[in-house]
């Protein structure tokens, strides 16, 4: 019999899931049935029953007991109400108060058995009621962990709660095993239908944790199946572009650089020659804190595959940072004859047909662009090498896909978040790593400081005594996790404030994400001229902007961002000849938040920003993976399940190594998964 495949299967198939809550369901990222099964709950509310002998002031507990009398209900406002009653629970009598729920009254009968959850005040014996209901209408929520889930749009906790229920109920026996059986056995790990139904509902913590921990093996698994089998791909190829090119001709560009390479410069260069000139295919990545000159590393081996008769791409994630790499390697490479292009999301029409007509045909030599490089109508005629910048925007699909355009082009990866190299060879594990250890010689640190928003005054001051001695500034908004909207509304709002704050006839500017392309690129331009002096901006700033005049970076509401963001930040100033300042200004609550401003005005080594952040994050940190340049899962979570990841890694890597794997029945499964994935492009043999 033909299996269902949840993955294919409409989410209409879920009975009381309509059309219009069906879309609501994909704003939220769910489109299948499986993805509805897999959206986990990020915690649990515990209606586990609780003594009150045991119980601290202040907690949140779900308690049994009798009501004792009937309930007092005073009504105010338009719809506001406040309802208590007493309620003997064990040998204590117990007020139970609860707010705008007064539509309860007839139900609250002296006598009845109750179950109340609610915070505890142990002076005034109350408890102040979130949920209730009554044992005598069945089972309910008591003794059980509830799933909380992240839900928007139409989509409320009780309904999605309810649904997911009935997908388990009609779906959840189908969920089929994907992990290797001798793997399931060798870890006594839960089966995958019950470790899914598990983590929705677990029937308590230690049960909840094994379905979590296979769960967490099984994302680690898969995500390092597809780096090593990538890896092992790759490899096995030996068809890749062996580059000839002669060390003569790199030595003489090199030479009319504006300044001498650093050493560190000069290993990763050679490294990566030698990847470009041998027959099989680079994946590599190249690691370097910001400001250390990965930029023309990366030219020197888009020049190199030039001169070798190739077309070389550059792939960056955002368009200012396209403009900006186009004019930095016209300026490389148009005294030697190498024509550059651009191409992003802007370029359209008559423009973007004959830049693909020229790209097709070698005319031009190099082309620097956004994700629009990987769209299916872009054709190389000879493409060599490929470059992406900022590397953590790509995964290893992107990267997959991109490498098919050309014959097994080589690809180099870089990125300005410098991660420890344990941490790196797991995380990026398709790939070999260079480092950047040094940056160029002679430049200042920056100077970081951390002050209380009480001193935005003093911060004004700093601003203008930079920019009345003619540098420049920036200014970071605070940034909202959830919301871009929320974002662009606090840096108009910040505009707003420093265009009284600041003297008349300082330019202010204004850059966030809803603005156009063009938009954007103009106040980038107005303030590398800078006809601006002071430019308010959310995160769009971040990666790899280049203004040499700006010295001072201030950062508003530093706390809500993760460290190696702050770092790449920060990274925007001290580019230049003079003295850069970086101004984190928060009120953070915790020790941590403390800590970790701290961090940011003791080092700027961009490796030791990434190592004490690390340090100080602790399981499921609001700054976890997701701002440290690290891959991002459901559940697992690279740093604090570390150890699972490394095991994980051999896991995979011993299995795609094993030539059965590519042909044995038994791994099917897995194969359509890499398949799917875009990493295998083979036949199935099933
Ligand atoms: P990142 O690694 O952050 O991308 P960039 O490539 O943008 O750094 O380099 C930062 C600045 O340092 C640029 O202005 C670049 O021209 C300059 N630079 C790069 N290498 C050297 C060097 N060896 N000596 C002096 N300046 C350099
Ligand atoms: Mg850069």
């Amino acid at each position: 019999m033909e299996q269902l495949d949840l993955k294919q299967l409409s989410l209409r198939k879920i009975s009381g899931v309509s059309a219009p809550k069906e879309l609501e369901l994909h704003a939220l990222g769910i489109s299948s049935v499986a993805d509805l099964l897999e959206y986990y709950p990020y915690r649990y509310e515990d209606y586990r029953l609780r003594d009150l002998t045991e119980v601290k002031d202040g907690e949140k507990v779900t308690v049994e007991g009798k009501i004792a009398s009937n309930p007092v209900v005073s009504r105010f406002g338009k719809n506001k109400s406040r309802m208590t009653c007493k309620v003997m629970i064990g040998s204590f009598l117990v007020t139970a108060t609860w707010f705008n729920r007064h539509f309860l009254q007839d139900q609250i009968v002296a006598g009845r058995e109750i179950v109340v959850t609610g915070k505890w005040e142990q002076q005034r014996m109350q408890i102040t009621v979130s949920d209730s209901e009554f044992p005598d209408r069945g089972a309910g929520r008591k003794g059980t962990l509830q799933p909380v889930y992240t839900v928007g749009g139409k989509i409320t906790q009780t309904w999605i709660r309810k649904t997911m229920l009935q997908a388990l109920t009609q779906y959840g026996a189908l969920i089929e095993e994907v992990l290797p059986y001798p793997l399931v056995q060798q870890y006594h790990l839960m089966p995958r239908k019950q470790a899914v139904a598990e983590i929705h509902h677990p029937q308590n913590t230690e049960v909840g944790q094994q379905a979590r921990k296979r769960m967490v093996y099984e994302e680690l698994f898969l995500f390092q199946l597809k780096l090593q089998a990538f890896r092992t791909l790759t490899r096995e190829r030996m068809d890749g572009i062996a580059h000839e090119v002669p060390n003569r001709t790199i030595r003489e560009f090199v030479r009319s650089l504006p300044f001498e390479l650093t050493d560190a410069q000069k290993q990763v260069v050679t490294e990566i020659l030698a990847d470009l000139r041998s027959s099989s295919c680079m994946n590599r990545l190249l690691q370097g804190d910001v400001g250390s000159g990965k930029t023309v590393v990366a030219a020197i081996a888009l020049f190199a595959s030039v001169r070798a008769g190739y077309q070389g791409a550059l792939m960056v994630p955002t368009e200012i940072l396209a403009e900006q790499h186009l004019r930095s390697l016209q300026k490389l490479f148009e005294p030697h004859g190498i024509q550059v292009g651009l191409l992003t999301g802007s370029v359209t029409g008559r423009k973007r047909k004959d830049l693909l007509a020229s790209l097709q045909m070698g005319l031009i030599d190099i082309i620097v662009g956004t994700h629009a490089l990987i769209q299916d109508d872009v054709f190389f005629r000879q493409l060599g090498l490929v470059v992406t910048d900022e590397q953590h925007r790509f995964g290893v699909n992107q990267r997959s896909v991109l490498r098919r355009k050309g014959l097994n082009p080589d690809v180099l990866t870089m990125t300005a978040t410098p991660i420890p190299r344990t941490l790196a060879i797991s995380a990026f594990g398709d790939m070999d790593v260079s480092t950047i250890s040094e940056r160029p010689k002679g430049r200042k640190p920056i100077q970081t400081f951390w002050v209380k928003h009480s001193m935005l005054d003093r911060v004004l001051g700093f601003i203008r005594k930079e920019v009345d001695q003619g540098r420049q500034a920036y200014m970071i908004c605070p940034l909202i996790e959830e919301s871009e909207k929320l974002d662009v509304q606090n840096a108009i709002d910040l505009f707003v404030q420093m265009q009284q704050a600041l003297p008349q006839h300082y330019g202010v500017g204004l850059l966030h994400g809803r603005m156009s392309a063009q938009e954007k690129e103009e106040v980038m331009q107005q303030f590398s001229r800078n006809e601006l002096q002071v430019l308010i901006s959310t995160t769009v700033i971040e990666v790899g902007v280049d203004v040499p005049n700006s010295t001072l970076m201030i950062v508003m509401d530093a706390d809500r961002f993760g460290l190696s963001q702050l770092h790449q930040l920060r990274g925007r100033v001290g580019r230049g000849e003079h003295q850069s300042y970086c101004i984190l200004t928060a009120d953070p609550k915790s020790e941590v938040g403390q800590q970790r401003m701290q961090v940011m005005t003791e080092t700027d080594d961009g490796f030791e920003v990434s190592r004490r952040d690390l340090e100080l994050r602790g399981p499921g940190d609001f700054f976890g993976t997701k701002q440290s340049g690290l891959p991002e899962f459901r559940l697992a979570d690279m740093v604090t399940d570390f150890a699972v990841l490394e095991q994980a890694r051999d896991d995979a890597a011993k299995l795609v190594n094993d030539a059965d794997f590519w042909t044995s029945a038994s791994y099917v499964g897995l194969r359509r998964y890499l398949q799917q994935e875009q990493i295998f492009q083979g036949d199935l043999l099933d």
